[in-house]
């Protein structure tokens, strides 16, 4: 085995469109290799909205949403079974 001076270079990825790749050379790149964004090591601004719907995609809501219906149906069951017992 011969020993190799290998330096890792970071993986880089671009907030305004998918690209990911390997950074060439030591500095952090100016612009994105794909779209040409200078600001591609930044998000987008996320407007309020936005971030709802990315909560929502991320299933936060949704969580929520699906603990409430099982709660009801819970809920549900024991009136039914109150009225059983009646
Ligand atoms: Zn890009």
């Amino acid at each position: 085995m011969t020993p190799q001076a290998t330096i890792s270079l970071p993986i880089r990825e671009c907030q305004r469109c998918p690209w990911v790749w390997v950074q060439r050379g030591l500095h952090k790149p100016r612009r994105c290799p794909d779209c040409g964004s200078p600001y591609w090591d930044r998000p987008r601004r996320v407007t309020r909205g936005a971030e709802r719907k990315a909560e929502e995609a991320a299933g936060l809501l949704t969580a929520e949403k699906a603990k409430a219906a099982s709660r009801r149906e819970w809920l549900r069951g024991k009136v039914r079974e109150a009225k059983v017992a009646d």
